[in-house]
């Protein structure tokens, strides 16, 4: 056992061997990987081996890509095989609405790169002759698609790895990471302690309880998960493609020479609720043939052969799931150096190498290689890693894999974890809640007579004109927001102004009492965050967040503030309630509740006063998300019920309306504001996002991202992002359609709502042109959106499309 290595990496499956292998590649020789039992002996040697490309993000959709390409090569580089035949997949649609996914699942895979056509039956028959047909509505064709076998993928890896320099010992346990001044510098082993720069969590679905031991939560449960396997059948060739039929929950791959079916239950069962068990190594669990048969039933509508082939087996095994299904990759935000793959949602055959890349580039350049948002483990707190709504919650998660992917669908399992202060009041008022980082948040109301519950459809859905009329009411009156759920960060003590000025692109050396917005940028000059910073006080700020980025942007500023800084941060988001109260109709209403000047002279925009409200001590923010005149009240939670119920009875004469989450939606993408995750992401700068105005380059203080702003400025844009308005008043774009620039893909929409004040729908997205994208490129070319496979002209431009008076806002 060697006492110190650079990196230590806990896990001998596929994931592990990847990260090991791609350190390796990078230059890392002092390598060592350790394994408890034998190398792919936890999940990866029961897996199916299917490897399908495509993905909801472009780039996750890249790390795949990259799988297939790494295992098609590694025989070559190797010797040893790896079973990967390019052998294409079939996607069949039983109902309309699932016909309508799968075409828009073609229209995403173009805007990737993927090859994807919208196939006839007759076709889908030809390409898979076992296949029933006659009660489907269509199918789709990947033809890059393809399959491996997992354990040799794995035995490729590590014998690459150990080419490399990488030393893997299998036997040995790892008992616990040494923690050092908050970074991790090596491990506990059965075999004694190593001592390491990096230690990487790939211990499959050990990986929380692991993680558990150093205070560094991994949010994953393992459930059963299943597949039979049958005898040779005459006709069923290696050459056959994959077949997925995600309205009867299965799939379908050839197997030596038989079919090995599988599927994702509806209702999965978890497993493991009290620990892994000892030597859990090459093991199964019981054949379940209750809870296989719906499984079964279905396969044997699509697939009739099946229904005489003798079974081979029945494999049960446990995969581990993440609440939201997409994996956790990154480093802990908790621990320095302490990085983690795990949780792979039945999808870890197909990501691991390119997981495995893009983490060892992680580790090695200590930054993302890409924004990796959908699995980085930032995306979660600590509460997600609480193993009663892991439980709950992964035997949902399960069946999510082949539900219909409507807009805006909500999980029912785990839900209630967070509750603003006026919660039960927005609930009597008919509010119809989804859920965000935990926290329940009023999508929509419901007026008297109508169910607050969201009928999904890719058509408009049942709140449409329920929302249209939330957001004429903060168009033409006044409504009210509860975004309590808002991130809020209170950064103080004397250099908290300094470590704020290097971290945000905007200058905050403000008065107190002033409002920023500003990103948080990194040094190539994407955003890693957008805030709205006041300054409380000379050595105070309250830096506002979106719900799901607390962790994340807690983490960016703790990272960067200097050693020696004399500030300290602090998660406030449950201290305060926020009422957002916007609309013209707005100041008027909050006169009548307080003694404050609230006129524009005294109150001007982007400022914040203390004031006293419905006899509530509320911090009052003249700031809006929805483009209206209007006040964000940051009201202490002990008094959010008495303040909501002041402003609904002074409200009613003047029209007041309860608003939610999908009204904030249509308004914000009016007035083309942009929201992080989506327009804004790591990759994109404020050059390119339209936001130069909130960026500095000559305030006193050089800030994180400056150099490569001024870089940029040297050259024509050739990305932008441009807002778009439908011509067509009934298409509806619902975000990540292809963008179509005179019949070239240029881009992907990034957002998009329908704009009840322009009665258009409005999307947002990048466009890149080589010489550049400028006004003169949006008015001269034919723009159009596909969406679903059909395409819909749009008007380009680079301002709002919503902007009568730009100064309404601020008077
Ligand atoms: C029935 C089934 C079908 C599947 N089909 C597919 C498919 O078709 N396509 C696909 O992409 N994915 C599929 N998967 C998912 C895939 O198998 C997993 O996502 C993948 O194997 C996860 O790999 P891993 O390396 O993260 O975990 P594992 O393979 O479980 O590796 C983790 C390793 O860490 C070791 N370990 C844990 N704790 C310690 C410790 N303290 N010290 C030392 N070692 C430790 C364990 O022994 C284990 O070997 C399927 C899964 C199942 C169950």
């Amino acid at each position: 056992m060697p006492e110190q290595a650079r990196a230590v990496i806990v896990g001998g499956g596929i994931v592990g061997c990847s990260v090991a292998y791609h350190l390796t590649t990078l230059g890392w020789r002092d390598v060592v990987l350790l394994e408890q039992g034998r190398l792919s002996g936890g999940t990866t040697w029961h897996a199916a081996g299917l490897v399908g490309q495509l993905r909801s993000s472009a780039n996750l959709t890249r790390l795949i890509r990259y799988s297939a390409d790494l295992y098609g090569r590694l025989e070559a580089e190797t010797g040893q095989a790896t079973g990967w035949k390019r052998c294409g997949s079939v996607s069949v649609a039983r109902t309309a609405e699932r016909m309508v996914q799968l075409k828009r699942n073609a229209a995403l895979a173009r805007a990737y790169g993927v090859d994807a056509e919208v196939i006839g039956l007759a076709e889908a028959r030809r390409l898979y002759p076992p296949l029933r047909t006659d009660d489907l509505v269509g199918a789709v064709w990947l033809p890059g698609d393809g399959k491996v076998n997992p354990a040799d993928v794995t035995q490729a890896l590590a014998r690459a790895a150990r080419a490399g320099g990488a030393r893997l010992r299998e036997g040995v346990t790892v008992t616990g990471v040494r923690i050092a001044q908050g970074a991790a510098v090596g491990v506990e082993t059965s075999e004694g302690p190593i001592a390491a720069e990096v230690v990487v969590n790939c211990a499959g679905m050990w990986a929380r309880e692991l993680g558990r031991l150093s205070n560094v939560p991994v949010p994953l449960h393992a459930c059963e998960h299943m597949y039979m396997v049958t005898q040779p059948i005459a006709g069923v060739s290696p050459d056959l493609p994959v077949m997925r039929d995600p309205d009867g929950h299965v799939y379908f791959k050839e197997e030596v020479g038989g079919l090995l079916m599988g599927g994702f239950d509806p209702w999965a069962k978890p497993w493991g609720m009290n620990g892994i068990p000892e030597g859990f190594s090459f093991a199964t669990l019981p054949e379940d043939w209750d809870k296989f048969e719906i499984l079964m039933t279905n396969a044997i509508t699509r697939v009739p052969m099946l229904e005489a082939a003798p079974v081979r087996l029945l494999m049960n095994g446990p995969e581990s799931f993440t609440p939201d299904n997409y994996f956790i990759l990154g480093e802990a935000p908790q621990v320095r150096r302490y990085y983690v793959a795990a949780g792979f949602c039945s999808g870890g055959i197909a990501a691991a190498g390119g997981a495995g890349r893009a983490l060892a580039e992680w580790i090695v350049e200590d930054r993302p290689p890409m924004d990796l948002w959908p699995a980085d483990i930032r995306r979660f707190a600590p509460f997600h890693a609480d193993p009663r709504f892991l439980r709950e919650r992964a035997s949902e998660i399960v069946g999510v894999h082949y539900f219909v992917a409507f807009p805006n669908r909500e999980l029912t399992s785990g839900r209630g974890l967070r509750r603003s202060p006026v919660h039960d009041q927005l609930r009597a008022r008919g509010a119809c809640f989804g859920a965000k980082m935990g926290w329940e948040r009023a999508n929509w109301f419901a007026p008297p007579g109508v169910s607050p519950e969201t009928v999904y459809s890719f058509a408009r859905q049942n709140w449409f004109p329920h929302a249209a009329a939330e957001h004429r009411a903060a168009r033409e009156a006044v409504a009210v927001f509860d975004q309590t759920s808002f991130g809020k960060l209170l950064l103080e003590g004397p250099d908290a102004a300094g470590v704020l000025q290097r971290l945000c692109a905007n200058d905050v050396d403000v008065p107190p009492g002033r409002l920023v917005y500003t990103g948080m940028l990194n040094e190539r000059g994407g955003f890693e965050t957008d805030v709205t910073v006041t300054r409380l006080a000379g050595d105070a700020y309250l830096i506002v967040t979106g719900s799901a980025q607390v962790t994340r942007d807690a983490s960016w500023i703790r990272r960067h503030m200097p050693g020696q800084a004399r500030a300290v941060l602090a998660d406030v988001t449950g201290t305060w309630a926020v009422l957002g109260v916007m609309g013209p109709r707005s100041r008027q209403l909050l006169s009548r509740l307080t003694d404050a000047d609230l006129s524009n002279e005294a109150f001007p925009f982007a400022t914040m006063r203390e004031i006293g409200l419905a006899r509530a001590p509320v911090r009052a923010s003249r700031i809006t998300y929805v483009g209206e005149l209007g006040w964000e009240l940051y009201v202490p939670v002990e008094f959010a019920a008495g303040v909501y119920g002041a402003l609904r009875e002074a409200g009613g004469d003047l029209g007041l309306a309860d608003a939610g989450y999908y009204a904030i939606d249509s308004l914000r993408m009016e007035k083309a504001y942009r929201a992080w995750g989506r327009e804004l992401t790591t990759e994109d700068t404020p050059l390119e996002a339209g936001l130069a105005f909130a960026v500095r380059l000559d305030k006193p203080a050089a800030f994180l991202g400056r150099e490569a702003l001024l870089r940029m400025r040297e050259q024509p844009l050739t990305r932008r992002l441009v807002t778009f308005v439908l011509e067509d008043g009934e298409a509806l774009p619902l975000g990540d359609e292809p963008i179509l620039c005179d019949g070239r893909i240029v881009g992907s929409v990034t957002s998009a709502a329908f704009g009840h004040t322009l009665g258009r729908a409005v999307a947002m997205g990048y466009v890149r042109h080589p010489d550049g994208v400028d006004g003169a490129l949006l008015e001269g070319a034919t723009f159009e959106l596909d969406i679903a496979g059909e395409r819909f002209k749009a008007r380009a431009g680079l301002r709002a499309p919503y902007d009568p008076q730009g100064l309404r806002v601020k008077s």
